[in-house]
């Protein structure tokens, strides 16, 4: 006869334990990294390892008209040439596509969705969206799939940025959720994949803050647990122009790591003296990583790159 340890059943089949900590990095493969870039990545492993934490890589790879052929492997090449290294193989958002379906799938059960063909030109810009397809909840051919938020308001508490409160039905009305180029949105994706990966905290730029509240609108609908934020202040040019591909930032030099991870941990406020004692890029993040502390960076919206 069995034994009263056998009602237990196999250890793989036991609920797995949240993870303590999760960090991610997840950038699009459209282009090589900049120093903006590389302060992101660098700030979320940074608090991983504080954490005594793991850290992922996933290529943010859906829009393929928008990726730039390398710009994966340039990316690769630039974290592992300043010390960076993630857990785990690469995950990629074009690998994840039937997750992305499935929770369609869920989202249409629950008629959280509908199908709408309104151009950006028939939108009054600033306006919310005024839910003109929402009658069209069946499936049909070249339409937008808009996510239904409800009228409570949601609040979180970033890390940096404060206490964000925020009405989504008020402010930007039912969102796109699938784009009419039948490619996922950036919003579910992302919420799909922090959910699914069990990301705890997301550690990324500012200019993401606005991105949130709809990522953790899907999230609640899906039932997914929604991770810890801290929007970093973005590197900025002389000018105040956000540092960017598209604005012509410079690619990282990969022969000057230890120049620019000085930079960066510079930037995210480790003291001067710590940044100067270390002469390697190991000493560097052994050093940073003991004085990291992004309440230093609180409140903060910009740093201004020396780059
Ligand atoms: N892939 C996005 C980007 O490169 C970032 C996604 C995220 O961190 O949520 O801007």
């Amino acid at each position: 006869m069995a034994g009263p340890w056998a009602v237990t059943g196999p250890a793989d089949v036991q609920p797995r334990p949240a993870p303590v900590y999760r960090g991610r990095f997840a950038p699009s493969p459209t282009g090589p990294l900049h120093v903006g870039s590389l302060l992101t990545a660098v700030a979320s492993l940074l608090d991983a390892r504080a954490h005594q934490g793991q850290w992922q890589l996933r290529i943010d790879d859906l829009d393929q008209p928008r990726a730039m052929p390398g710009a994966e492997e340039t990316i690769l090449r630039s974290l592992e040439a300043h010390g960076l290294t993630w857990d785990g193989p690469v995950q990629r958002q074009s690998e994840h596509f039937e997750r992305y379906q499935a929770a369609l799938a869920e989202l249409a059960r629950a008629q959280r969705i509908f199908y709408c063909r309104c151009t950006r030109k028939s939108r009054v810009r600033g306006q919310p969206y005024p839910g003109t397809c929402r009658a069209y909840r069946t499936q049909r051919a070249d339409a937008a799939v808009r996510f239904e938020p409800t009228a409570t308001p949601l609040h979180f508490a970033d890390r940096i940025q404060g206490t964000v409160q925020i009405n989504l039905l008020e402010t930007t009305g039912p969102y796109i959720i699938w784009r009419r180029d039948a490619l996922p949105g950036y919003a579910l994706a992302t919420a799909v994949d922090d959910g699914a990966d069990t990301v705890t905290d997301v550690v990324r730029g500012v200019d993401l803050l606005s991105e949130t509240a709809p990522q953790l609108a899907l999230m609640q609908a899906l039932g997914l647990t929604a991770p810890r934020y801290a929007h970093l202040p973005v590197a900025v040019d002389s000018q105040g122009v956000k540092l960017s591909k598209q604005a012509g930032a410079a690619p990282l030099d990969d022969g000057r790591p230890a120049q620019n991870l000085s930079a960066v941990f510079r930037l995210l406020g480790v003291p001067e003296w710590v940044v100067a004692e270390a002469g390697t890029v190991a000493a560097l993040w052994a050093n940073a990583q003991e004085h990291w502390s992004p309440a230093r960076l609180r409140g903060r919206a910009s740093v201004p790159s020396p780059l």
